[in-house]
Formats: C-alpha cells, sequence, structure tokens
C-alpha cells in the first residue's frame, strides 16, 4: 500500500524525539526500515548515544550527483503554556495537523520521504535521491554537524531544505554565532568598593564597545543585496551574587546574525581584539550563512513552486537558520540550496503548533517534481 503524506506526518508526530534530549533513535529507525523497504541503502549515524541521523540513497551510480533532500527529526520542547491539542497524537480540525513537529518540521520530512518512495523504483540509472534526516537541529545543528566533519555525505549536486516556509522557495539564511562575554574582578566588602575591582563595571564597558560595532570596519562588510544587514542583539547578562559585595565576575551573551562574507572565526577575533583585555569571549554556538545566487536549477524550482504560492518567487531569505548551511559546507560549498517546506512557519516552536494538511499534499508533488526533474524522469 502507497504510504501517505498526512498518515506518516502522524506516525513521526507519535515519537517524542524533544530537544533536549532529543533521543531520535527510534524515530530515525522507523524512517529507515521504511526506505530500506522501497529499496534505499540506509546508514545510521549517532553523534551520542541514540542520536541518530539517517543517510538514505537511491540510484545515484551516475556522472550526475545525487539531489539532496534534508530535514531534521528532532523537535522543541512543549513551552510552558498548556495545549489544547495533544501533542503527539495527531489531532485534525479541519485542514490542520497539531502536534509538535507538525510544521517543524516532521511534515517536510513525510511530503518528501513520500515522493522520493513513489520515484525509487525508476531510478535505478539516473542520478538518484539522497536523504538526510538529521538529529539535533534544534540544538546547534549538532546532527549536521557530525555528518559534515566526519565526511559522512557522499556526495549531491543540489540540496533541498523541507523547514517550514508554506512552500515558498527561499535561497538561504543569515548566519548564527552566539558568544559569551565573562568580565573579572576581585571582590571585596560593599563598603569599601576601592579595594576591590567592579566586573560589571567592566562589563558595561565592554557593552558600549558593542553597541558602536562597526560592520564594515571590522569584517569589510555591512549588508548583503538580499539578506540587508547583519546584527547583533546582546540578549542576557549576569553578574554579583549579593548587594553588599563587589562582583567579581560578569557574563554576557550576544546574539549576532551574520551576512555571506562574514568569516565567524574573524568576526569572534575582531569582538576579542575589540574588547581587549577587558573581558574573554567565547563562542558558544556558531552556524555559517547559507546563500544561492539563483542559478538554472533555482529558477526551474521556481517555476515549480509558482502554482502553489502567492505568484511567481523573488530572491528572498528566511530569519531561521538551518542544517542547510552545515550540509552545504559538507558537499564541498558551491552546491545550490534551497528552503521549501509545507510548515507554517509562524507556527514553528508556537503552542498549539500545526500545520495545513493540504499543503502537506502540495510539497509531495512539488518535491516529485523536483526530483523526476533532476532525475530526467
Ligand atoms: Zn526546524
Amino acid at each position: 500500500m502507497r504510504t501517505q503524506p498526512l498518515q506518516l506526518t502522524r506516525e513521526l508526530l507519535h515519537f517524542n524525539t524533544i530537544n533536549p534530549p532529543g533521543m531520535e533513535r527510534d524515530c530515525a529507525h522507523h524512517l529507515g526500515k521504511l526506505l530500506e523497504t522501497a529499496g534505499f541503502e540506509v546508514k545510521y549515524h549517532e553523534f551520542a548515544e541514540a542520536r541518530t541521523s539517517v543517510f538514505a540513497t537511491v540510484g545515484g551510480r551516475h556522472e550526475k550527483p545525487p539531489i539532496c533532500f534534508t530535514g531534521h527529526i528532532d523537535i522543541v520542547p512543549l513551552g510552558m503554556a498548556k495545549w489544547s491539542k495533544d501533542p503527539f497524537t495527531g489531532e485534525t480540525d479541519g485542514d490542520r495537523l497539531f502536534g509538535r513537529g507538525s510544521t517543524d518540521m516532521k511534515s517536510g520530512i513525510a511530503a518528501f520521504v513520500v515522493a522520493a518512495i513513489k520515484l525509487a523504483p525508476f531510478l535505478k540509472n539516473s542520478p538518484g535521491i539522497t536523504l538526510v534526516l538529521t538529529a539535533s537541529e534544534e540544538v546547534g545543528c549538532e546532527g549536521a554537524k557530525y555528518l559534515a566533519e566526519e565526511k559522512l555525505l557522499d556526495r549531491a549536486g543540489a540540496i533541498v531544505v523541507a523547514e517550514p516556509t508554506a512552500n515558498y522557495p527561499y535561497i538561504g539564511h543569515k548566519g548564527l554565532m552566539w558568544v559569551e562575554i565573562e568580565t573579572k574582578g576581585k571582590t571585596a566588602h560593599g563598603s569599601m568598593p576601592e579595594q576591590g575591582e567592579n566586573a560589571i563595571l567592566k562589563m558595561n564597558k565592554v557593552i558600549a564597545k558593542l553597541e558602536h560595532f562597526d560592520w564594515k570596519h571590522e569584517c569589510g562588510i555591512d549588508c548583503h543585496h538580499v539578506m540587508g544587514k547583519p546584527t547583533m542583539n546582546i540578549a542576557t547578562i549576569h553578574g554579583g551574587l549579593n548587594t553588599n559585595s563587589v562582583p567579581d565576575s560578569a557574563k554576557l551573551t550576544v546574539d549576532i546574525r551574520t551576512v555571506p562574507g562574514i568569516d565567524h572565526v574573524h568576526l569572534c577575533h575582531s569582538i576579542q581584539n575589540l574588547i581587549g583585555d577587558i573581558g574573554s569571549v567565547r563562542k558558544i554556538v556558531d552556524t555559517p550563512p547559507l546563500y544561492s545566487e539563483p542559478d538554472e536549477w533555482i529558477e526551474s524550482v521556481y517555476v515549480t513552486a509558482t502554482p502553489f504560492i502567492d505568484g511567481k518567487p523573488s530572491p528572498k531569505t528566511i530569519m531561521f537558520s538551518t542544517d542547510g548551511a552545515d550540509l552545504k559546507r559538507g558537499y564541498g560549498g558551491a552546491v545550490p540550496t534551497v528552503i521549501i517546506g509545507p510548515g507554517q512557519p509562524e507556527m514553528a516552536h508556537q503552542t498549539d503548533e500545526w500545520c495545513s494538511v493540504s499543503r502537506i499534499d502540495q510539497s509531495v508533488e512539488i518535491f516529485e517534481k523536483i526530483m523526476r526533474d533532476w532525475n530526467g524522469i
């Protein structure tokens, strides 16, 4: 019997892959078995115990490399607010399918798995399809980073990331770099501050410098023709233990969103140089920017997606970051990459997260067409 995308999305919703702790193994094996039965060659890769990614390929013995479709198996926590629907059973109400991961992004995985299974019997002598189902995207893209760094990705000629876009094809996203900055001082009694060294006052100087960070001067670029400007948000600050002591430590975290052309290692050094010996900078999250200038293949994806969205797409990038950046790097860096999937971007990580059932069906159509075009079938 043919696998139905709604049914498969529901099956995936049943697995609790909330990250942390993730524990993607059971869900990964469920998908792996399904693909194996359909003729895919399936491998499992674990970056830690039970943190399983699936690498599945069919066809591919061809001069032209396969096309890669990717999605993450993990989901974010449910949040503090009470859900009005069960997050794990896949309840529907009209066109809406509810559940944690319905939008981000088990529906996207289900859609390309269904399309790939349908085409698997016809791919023997064609470039083929590779499916990369990753663990732990939601915590620093750990699964994708592992696959890229351990060189487990083989080859691909194009990448489709099925993150929630309501089926609009985006051509990239900003990079993400989070840093922690620590200042250290010397504690003393609060009545004699002159005997101590105040870590919070030092942090004040750090903040003043960051507030006037000059992107052009430090990184050589302050605007991208599609993505716009890089940003820096001072996000959290902690310092001091009690009111009658001089604080001897303060910590700041900063959320930085970069554009292509900004190298994260260089950026980290620039910040350290800027603040000098007032504080120390440590990188805590690092995902590079992702961008593909529209080429012939991307134009063909635009044409395929047009009937399902409001008019012909134009070059746009999306706000959130994805595994695509690490996978693209793992595939050598020059692989055109598009982000397109059935989920509602505004419902990602929300209470009562839902996905439109008809959009899932549309994604299957879009993905099948992209796969057929790539393979000439
Ligand atoms: Zn996601």
